[in-house]
């Protein structure tokens, strides 16, 4: 058959046939426990290997084009397994500065514990992580678009860089989604995701995933299956289910964030839009020529005079939330979240003023988003 599109892979790939009974989708297997003598596989939930994970593995593995792929518990426990089956004592990783908090708190808190190096980038060009390069360096792992700014890495240049260097790449891709992005196509190693994002896209799921070659994947599974990590299968069914339409959601929140990606930008009440699809966005060309589109979330600076936190509680439709790529949109302020623990000073430095608002665009009608922040900005200037 012709390569597939996104959108029939979303539907068709990695479904458990249903043999007996001809059901339309995939029948949800609960066994924790199958037949072990003269089998093929020896099929156990801790393997990541009974059906559903199997099977659903196939999907995430061809939207991200790559050999094979692992599902798992949770963003971080992907990311954690694959640090820890590429990076031994003694080892080094050269790691983005501008990365998800809950990966900076895992370099950071963990890693001491297992006697391995790191050093974080002092900025996101190429010539910033070979200068962060050592002898021990063994990965290299990047974010791109990143939180909450939305910078754009090179990603060519780095899976060139790690090749000529002879260092493994890896990327966390969250915030593209494959519908987006598919680094590996652009050399990069591996490539994780947060699946409790776009992936489920109903805020109701949390998992992780990692895919990779099929050598690569085999070095996480013999991590993994002894730190378990596993996503239960009612959950991967679940997961299977939210996939069938991941390109339908992020296609439409990607154009809804366009559209209103423009309109802040014009907006007098709004200093500043950080948005890689913006023609003023620095790393715009890049982020053309490496994405298929530029994403769902964005961020924006509301006027100094204007209370973010007032601003927020005024909203009618959009929530405040934590997490993202939800199909409502949310809000969140990086000062009063992910970058709570940085002082005023280091928060400046990295640009995270407190009238920054992080925007996760849903696939709502994008006039009413537009009347909920005209109103929300009205009600405070009362
Ligand atoms: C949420 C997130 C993670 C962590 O995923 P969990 O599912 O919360 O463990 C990692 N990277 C990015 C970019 C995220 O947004």
């Amino acid at each position: 058959m012709k390569k597939l599109g996104q959108n029939t892979i979303c539907t068709h790939i990695g479904e458990v046939q249903d043999e007996q009974f001809k059901g339309a989708v995939s029948p949800m297997y609960l066994s924790s426990s199958y037949e072990f003598l003269d089998v093929d596989v020896k099929r156990y939930p801790r393997y990541f290997n009974t059906p559903n994970q199997e099977y659903l593995s196939k999907k995430i593995a061809a939207l991200e084009h790559a050999e094979s792929a692992m599902i798992f518990g949770s963003g971080m426990a992907a990311i954690s397994h694959m640090f820890l089956a590429f990076l031994n004592k003694g080892d080094h990783l050269v790691v983005q500065n501008t990365l998800y908090g809950g990966t900076v708190n895992f370099i950071k808190e963990e890693f001491p514990k297992y006697g391995i190096e790191y050093t974080f980038t002092n900025g996101y060009t190429a010539s910033d992580f070979e200068k962060a390069i050592k002898s021990n360096t063994k990965l290299i792992h990047i974010e791109s678009p990143s939180n909450p700014l939305l910078t754009i890495t090179d990603i060519k240049a780095i899976a060139a860089l790690g090749k000529t260097k002879g260092i493994l790449t890896s990327i966390d891709n969250t915030f593209a989604s494959p519908i987006n992005q598919n680094p590996l196509d652009l050399g990069i190693d591996m490539v994780m995701h947060s699946a409790t994002k776009y992936f489920g896209g109903h805020s109701d799921i949390c998992a992780g995933a990692v895919a990779s070659s099929n050598e690569n994947i085999e070095k996480i599974w013999n991590v993994s299956k002894n730190l378990g990590g596993s996503l239960s299968d009612m959950t991967v069914w679940m997961l299977e289910r939210s996939m069938k339409t991941l390109g339908l959601r992020v296609k439409a929140q990607t154009k809804n964030a366009m559209k209103l990606a423009k309109w802040l930008s014009k907006h007098p009440e709004i200093s500043k839009v950080y948005y890689p699809g913006l023609k003023s966005h620095p790393e715009y060309k890049l982020a053309k020529a490496q994405m298929k589109g530029f994403g769902a979330m964005l961020s924006f600076e509301l006027n100094s005079n204007l209370d973010s936190y007032a601003f927020q509680k005024s909203l009618k439709l959009i929530k405040s939330s934590m997490s993202l790529a939800g199909v409502e949109s949310t809000f969140i302020s990086p000062h009063l979240t992910s970058h709570s623990l940085l002082s005023q000073e280091e928060r400046d430095k990295v640009g995270i003023s407190n009238q920054l608002i992080r925007f996760s665009v849903g696939i709502e009608d994008v006039k009413d988003l537009k009347t909920d922040i005209t109103e929300a900005i009205a009600q405070i200037k009362k």
